[in-house]
């Protein structure tokens, strides 16, 4: 079993987390002996300086287990060929952002109309659909993504981003009807696809999805961006997104993956609230592009989708059939949900 190699954004959190704690400590352990023992902390007992600096980055380092040392290279063959080329199926989750600075949600639909890989590429964009989302802008671009030829699917209909497991069931109730009924209003039907926030579903909640007539959908490739506050940056989004893509090769060589339309759909995740992400979604249609070609995987002369039918149908296709089936999850989610004993099942870790 290969260790948990946590995302940059964990290490640099995990960094200053650990070195937050200890010059704290250092300030506690001060103040105390002053107000205690009415001295200044002898040298001797006190944290030095230094030592805080030296240990922070080398406890960072083992809590952030092998991504720092261990250089991404995965072990695989290059040579099998792939009956079918890709079509990259783009997704967003948690818009609508309601940003009035440089709105990344107005950037992406802009982006994504206007770009020199493809113009004019459709992309599903998961919703929240109450709460803050209700507020100019985001309240009048949930409409501009319907009017532009997107695909909306569910996110939540909560007053924030809350997993839908942990609700009482009236609550769960409340959130899916209310969230049909919004997008229904918008776009003239009601959603046909889900994505459960934090990528978590139960036995309890994928009943409701289904009965509620909506298909959950995971992902093969993440963006890791979901994190909006503070560093929301990704410098290794092309080793990520290279890893990633490189354990779907062996898949799709044996034919695992659905062909849809004549081409292999692979599900990629971003979030539209994320500026980093709207600042720089040509590079990330560029970069899917590169490493699908170094990983000598054809992609389609039209490597995104451009009409929303046929993205509805390979969203469709690529969707959970049953809550017990074993899935990967992006990141730490598989990590995290895999362990939890709710579930009833073990949701198998994707990390190696
Ligand atoms: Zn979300």
């Amino acid at each position: 079993m290969s260790l948990p190699c946590f995302q940059v954004g964990w290490r640099i959190f995990i960094f200053t987390a650990i070195a937050a704690l200890l010059f704290m400590l250092r300030l506690v352990t001060r103040s105390l002996c002053q107000h205690f023992l009415q001295t200044p902390l002898n040298n001797a007992v006190k944290l030095p300086r230094p030592l805080c600096f030296m240990a922070a980055p080398l406890l960072g380092l083992l809590l952030s287990g092998c991504a720092l040392i261990k250089p991404a290279s995965p072990d695989i063959s290059l040579i099998e060929p792939i009956s079918h080329p890709v079509r990259f199926l783009l997704t967003f989750d948690d818009g609508p952002s309601t940003s009035n600075s440089q709105n990344p949600t107005a950037s992406i639909l802009h982006d994504l109309e206007h770009n020199p890989i493809q113009p004019g590429i459709k992309a599903l964009f998961f919703v929240q659909t109450r709460g803050a989302t209700l507020r100019s802008p985001g309240r009048e671009l949930l409409p501009r993504e319907h009017a532009d030829g997107h695909l909306i699917g569910f996110h939540t209909a909560t007053s924030g981003h809350k997993n839908h497991r942990f609700l009482s069931h009236e609550d769960f109730i409340a959130s899916l009807e209310n969230g049909i009924s919004d997008i229904q209003k918008v776009t003239g039907s009601a959603p046909k696809l889900v994505r459960p926030p934090f990528w978590n579903y139960d036995a309890r909640t994928f009943d409701a999805y289904q009965m509620h007539g909506m298909h959950v959908l995971l992902t093969d490739l993440s963006a890791n961006d979901g994190k909006i506050w503070g560093f929301n940056g990704s410098p290794r989004r092309r080793i990520n997104l290279y890893n990633q893509l490189s354990t779907m090769r062996p898949k799709m060589v044996v034919g695992q993956i659905p062909v849809v339309d004549n081409v292999i759909p692979v599900v990629v995740t971003f979030h539209d609230t994320n500026p980093y992400t709207a600042r720089h979604l040509h590079e990330y249609l560029q970069i899917l592009l590169e490493v699908a070609a170094e990983l000598n995987i054809p992609v389609s002369p039209q490597p995104f989708y451009q009409d929303k039918t046929a993205l509805e149908r390979a969203a469709l296709a690529r969707t959970i059939k049953s809550e017990s089936e074993v899935v990967v999850l992006p990141g730490i989610w598989s990590w995290i949900w895999g362990s939890n004993p709710d579930t009833g099942k073990a949701k198998l870790a994707a990390f190696n």
